[in-house]
């Protein structure tokens, strides 16, 4: 079964990584609706939460409350969107369990309509959230 989360993790397709532990990756939405957009994903395939184990769902949201302040530091944010598209009804397009960071900066219109940076901004944007992460 080809799924192109799994590839990611398993670095058959590049990535702008910003995290990673033994059982969660977080790396750069290639689409961000803002700047920092960040897709925290377990790494155990599961297609969706419960799909997976409930252990994976705590670590899923204990590497979203380590890493999340960084971001939101790092790209000059106040604070973010957490979400999660549960099945194709909800806009679920990639079938392995992700939840999406969106960075939000007030006065700045919470847009959920995907941008397309070029591969050196996005890779400038996760060199800045590394560098915030390193600091914790
Ligand atoms: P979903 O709609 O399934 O909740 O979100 C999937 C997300 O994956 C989308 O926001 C989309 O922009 C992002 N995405 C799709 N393909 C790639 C890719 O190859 N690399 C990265 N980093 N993100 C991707
Ligand atoms: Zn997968």
């Amino acid at each position: 079964m080809s799924c192109l989360f799994c590839s990611i993790i398993a670095g058959e397709i590049p990535c702008c990584k910003v995290y990673e532990d033994e059982s969660v990756i977080a790396f750069l939405d290639i689409g961000p609706v803002s700047i920092g957009h960040t897709l925290v994903v377990p790494k155990a395939h599961a297609e969706n939460l419960e799909a997976g184990s409930l252990a994976d769902a705590e670590r899923l949201m204990s590497a979203v409350y380590s890493i999340a302040p960084s971001i939101t530091k790092a790209v000059g944010a106040d604070g973010y969107n957490l979400g999660m598209n549960h099945g194709e009804c909800a806009g679920q397009d990639v079938m392995h369990t992700h939840l999406h960071i969106m960075p939000r900066t007030s006065g700045v219109p919470r847009s959920f309509t995907k941008t397309h940076p070029s591969k050196e901004e996005l890779a400038a944007t996760a060199e800045k959230i590394r560098n915030e992460i390193a600091k914790r």
